[in-house]
């Protein structure tokens, strides 16, 4: 699925402050931008930044830590992708938020390593819901399992502030809607076991955040609509 947005002829032209501008002038008050900014040079971030961009996203521990130290301190880092137990310590005193939490070790491990920083780290639940078998998460049934066996209850390093979750990728919107709607309910039925401080949905990418947000999305991770096709 293309966002009319990003095949408009305007958009590789545009700055990232016009791209920023125009995004959040599409998204409610309330709900985060996290700009994705993985595999873009710390000079694109600093574009970002000085657009009054404070939420960044990144998906590997060496990158983020790279960028982290180059960059102003008051940016709130994302972890959005994958992540090794071994690589948590490198990243576990300074990242904000860690979203792709996708197994009952990461959960320890990232406990772990924050008790040992002395702090509590938020973390969202990665469910999968997708057709796609490639992407990661928990099964939305593994996750209710996991929850209702109380172990995250003990953990005084994590705190749980929701979910996060990536649709299918394709141009049916219709699974799309699908997908998102299934996340949309968990985080409903999840909620009565966490209260309040889980309130952070976390779905939507530059193809199809406008939809997330029909679906009560509170975080979208838009990075290609913001900084351009990465290059691998
Ligand atoms: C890369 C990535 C994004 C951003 O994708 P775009 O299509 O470039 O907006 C969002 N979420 C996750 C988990 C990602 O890995």
């Amino acid at each position: 699925m293309k966002f009319v947005f990003l095949s408009s002829d305007n958009f590789t032209f545009m700055s990232i402050a016009d791209r920023l501008s125009k995004i959040r002038s599409t998204i409610p008050e309330g709900v985060e931008l996290v700009a994705v900014s993985k595999f873009h040079p710390a000079e694109r971030l600093m574009e970002a930044y000085d657009a009054g961009q404070r939420t960044f996203g990144e998906s590997r521990p060496q990158e983020m830590t790279a960028k982290q130290a180059v960059l102003p301190a008051d940016i709130r880092w994302h972890m959005i992708g994958h992540l090794q137990t071994n690589k948590v310590r490198m990243i576990a005193p300074f990242v904000t938020m860690i979203d792709s939490v996708d197994s009952a070790r990461l959960v320890d491990e990232i406990d772990r390593q924050a008790v040992r920083c002395s702090r509590r780290i938020d973390i969202l639940l990665e469910v999968h819901v997708a057709d796609e078998d490639t992407k990661s998460g928990w099964d939305p049934d593994e996750l209710r399992a996991y929850v209702a066996g109380g172990d995250l209850a003990s953990k005084s390093g994590v705190r749980v502030r929701g979910l996060m979750s990536i649709a299918t990728n394709t141009d049916d919107e219709k699974i799309v809607r699908r997908d998102f709607e299934r996340v949309r309910s968990l985080f409903d039925e999840l909620r009565e076991s966490f209260g309040e401080e889980f309130d952070t949905l976390s779905i939507g990418m530059s193809d199809d955040y406008p939809i997330a947000l029909e679906y009560g999305s509170t975080a979208v991770r838009v990075g290609t609509a913001i900084f351009g096709a990465r290059e691998y």
